[in-house]
């Protein structure tokens, strides 16, 4: 019996390329505009980013602070007083964001998920920073957690177990819906959570574990859904 359908959210219910372009732009406006004289290029946060990696290799998945740490000492090492950076890295964190999630669904997104909503409890489990309250997604998902407030990305398998202990069910009650054959089917379906692949061209190489179902389009959901429910159950 299914009871939980969890879903992962970039590149699953909308393409996370064009999002994060613009909130970059978003947010070298921003930096521009306020803090002229600090230097922001590419190649500058790429040294940082790579010190702070070193200094910190858990600040790979825990993208919101990772970024922010980057702002911060990219300010400090530009000769900023500490008293500032924390509070100017914040603002520009919040103009970052808010552009991340000006998401654009894939066709079909809303009703597929309204008409699970009413069956089965609905979580989104993520690698990214996503907001599913800024997103206007609140009232379809039941919860939602991140990497990073777990304390590891998929396919760890900690995600998917923190889902299945909040609900209370067993593996196989419970559906992920993921674009990526390694970080959501394979490493769902090691635990024995039913799988469904929302496939991903770019992708198609790296399959290794068979997803139950696959969709093309997220209006295809549903009849999935009650495809894996009619086998297995
Ligand atoms: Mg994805």
């Amino acid at each position: 019996m299914i009871k939980v359908i969890g879903f992962d959210l970039d590149d699953t219910l909308w393409a996370v390329k064009p999002v994060i372009i613009g909130a970059e732009v978003a947010l070298k406006a921003y930096l521009k505009d306020c803090l002229p004289n600090v230097d922001f290029s590419q190649e500058r946060l790429l040294t940082i980013r790579k010190q702070l990696l070193e200094e910190d290799p858990s600040l790979s998945f825990k993208l919101t602070v990772f970024r922010q740490t980057l702002l911060t000492r990219t300010m400090t090492d530009s000769g900023l007083e500490t008293s500032q950076t924390e509070q100017l890295a914040a603002a520009a964190m919040a103009v970052f964001l808010q552009a991340r999630n000006q998401v654009i669904f894939y066709p079909g997104t809303f009703a597929a998920l309204s008409e699970l909503a009413e069956d089965y409890i609905l979580c989104a489990l993520t690698n990214g920073n996503a907001d599913i309250k800024k997103l206007g997604l609140d009232h379809l998902f039941e919860f939602s957690l991140s990497a990073e407030q777990v304390g590891a990305a998929k396919p760890d398998p900690t995600l998917f177990e923190a889902a299945l202990k909040r609900t209370n069910i067993k593996a196989h009650e419970m559906i992920y819906v993921g674009d990526d054959p390694l970080l959501d089917v394979d490493a769902a379906a090691q635990l024995g959570i039913r799988t469904i692949w929302k496939s991903n061209p770019k992708k198609q190489s790296d399959l290794i574990t068979k997803p139950d179902a696959q969709i093309q389009q997220l209006s295809e959901l549903p009849a999935a859904v009650a495809q894996i429910i009619e086998r297995h159950c």
